[in-house]
């Protein structure tokens, strides 16, 4: 392919670096899917903003790189989605799910939203994160604001609610964000300043603003290790079953790595993303590591050895990262966690949004992205952000905890895996509720599921 089909392992010109004290109608620290969003839609709603990236691009981002139909209208109103469908990638048509016994069922996508290219897509990060950022730097320059990569977002600056800048001095209520501070081109850079009273925290599962805000604001917690999961991923090619560019991913509850699961994600170009996910604290009690447990299972499970005879993993794609979960927190009032103060709104990772059952956290990056940026341009108060993002997300992460703590059972897996892969009408209600939130509360119609399972 020419290379500049390929614009995606190519550098970003995000323009020269804005001067040291500059002001902004708003911050966005982070440039992956949540910061893009965010940047993006507040440019287009006519804003100053000061988009800052940590990594230089092109950067990798270690995910399953599925990207759901959740995302689609996002990557499709930033302007992102024809440019996307003209670059590699696949085309996901169904989900095949194995039990730790072996049974193995497959739950198409709705049909229709597949006919229509809005059942979701799985490529890698380093393209579909380049592919967004590009075009929303762009928007962020467009309308006179500024955008810089590289940059490592060090502290949050703070007005203490008197007039003074002393966070120590004033209530934690009245405190209220004025700017960060910043560190361009690495360890040894210069520190710059930039002021505003609306910062968006997009930096992921470590970002400094949420940091800022949970941690050293109100001195709670960040990582919860039951609500956090351990991810690892690989790229290899030459898996068999996997070479076409449209089809299933692959969800396997295997029996040695069952609290977590272990995928295969197609992402086109006869490359296939595997990995293996599992909650922290159940990661705990295991004396396993993810990387051990995953070369078993391709090397030993006799639903892979063959599959994996002839592949060859990709050199250095081997990382391991974090996934923040939204399940809710027991002791928490605020759900998932704190996500707002004056001037502060979290967003994706750093707002701990990933479904706690698929493991996808795009989607939510991008809702919440939206959001963020919205209540910034129609000034809604920033308490109502906290509220709004979890009426919208809060239904759907509760019935996906739910549905993880199930799966944690492997009889439970073994007995429905094995009921579905013998009933259509199953199947059919699984498709259903990918498609609708509606369908999801089936789930917890206890007449509904014994009919359904029973019959
Ligand atoms: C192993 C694994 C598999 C996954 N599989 C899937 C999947 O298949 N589908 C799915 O939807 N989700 C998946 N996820 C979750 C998904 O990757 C995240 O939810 C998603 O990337 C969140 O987007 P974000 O923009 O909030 O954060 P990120 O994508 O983490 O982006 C944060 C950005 O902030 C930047 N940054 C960090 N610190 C600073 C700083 N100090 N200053 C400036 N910038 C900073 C980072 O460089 C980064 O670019 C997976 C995650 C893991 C770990």
């Amino acid at each position: 392919m020419a290379n500049d089909a390929r614009s995606w392992e190519l550098p970003i010109d995000t323009g020269a670096i804005p001067k040291n004290g500059a002001d902004y109608d708003a911050i966005v620290v982070g440039g992956g899917p949540g910061g893009s969003a965010a940047a993006g839609y507040l440019a287009k709603g006519g804003k100053k903003v000061l988009f800052i990236e940590k990594g230089v691009w092109p950067r990798d981002k270690v995910c399953g790189d599925a990207v759901g139909g959740k995302s689609l209208g996002h990557v499709k109103d930033l302007g992102v989605k024809d440019k996307l469908e003209k670059t590699p990638h696949f085309r996901v048509t169904g989900i095949k799910f194995s039990s730790p016994k072996g049974h193995t069922v497959r739950v198409a996508l709705p049909e229709d939203d597949v006919e229509k290219m809005e059942a979701g897509y799985s490529l890698p990060r380093i393209q579909f994160d380049h592919l967004l950022f590009e075009e929303c730097q762009k928007h962020v320059r467009d309308a006179g604001g500024h955008v810089i990569q590289g940059g490592d977002v060090k502290s949050v600056l703070f007005d203490d609610g008197s007039g003074g800048s002393d966070p120590g001095k004033g209530s934690k209520d009245a405190r209220h964000a004025a700017g960060i501070t910043v560190q361009i081109g690495g360890k040894k850079g210069e520190v710059l300043t930039f002021n505003s009273k609306e910062i968006i925290g997009a930096g992921g599962y470590r970002c400094p603003v949420a940091k800022a805000l949970v941690e050293d604001t109100y001195e709670e917690a960040m990582v919860d290790r039951t609500h956090y999961c351990g991810g690892y991923r690989e790229y290899w090619s030459n898996v068999k079953g996997c070479t076409d560019n449209s089809g299933d991913i692959e969800i396997h509850f295997v029996d040695s790595v069952v609290p977590g699961y272990f995928w295969l994600f197609p992402v086109s170009e006869g490359v296939v993303n595997v990995g293996i996910g599992m909650v922290m604290s159940l990661m705990d009690k295991q004396k396993k590591k993810l990387k051990a447990m995953q070369k078993d299972v391709i090397a030993n499970h006799p639903l892979f050895k063959e599959r994996f005879s002839d592949a060859e993993m990709v050199p250095g794609s081997a990382k391991g990262w974090q996934l923040p979960f939204g399940s809710p927190r027991k002791k928490e009032k605020l759900q998932p966690r704190r996500n707002t103060m004056n001037g502060i709104r979290l967003v994706g990772d750093a707002a701990s949004l990933v479904d706690p059952f698929s493991g996808e956290g795009v989607g939510n990056a991008l809702v919440s992205g939206e959001m963020a940026a919205r209540h910034i341009i129609e000034q809604i108060p920033h308490n109502v952000y906290q509220d709004e993002l979890w009426s919208v997300l809060g239904p759907e992460l509760k019935n996906s905890f739910n549905m993880q703590k199930l799966s944690r059972r492997k009889w439970l897996l073994n007995w429905f895996v094995g009921k579905a892969s013998k009933k259509p009408v199953l199947q059919e209600m699984m498709t259903e509720m990918i498609a609708s939130k509606e369908a999801q509360e089936s789930l917890h119609s206890p007449w509904f599921m014994f009919k359904t399972l029973m019959f």
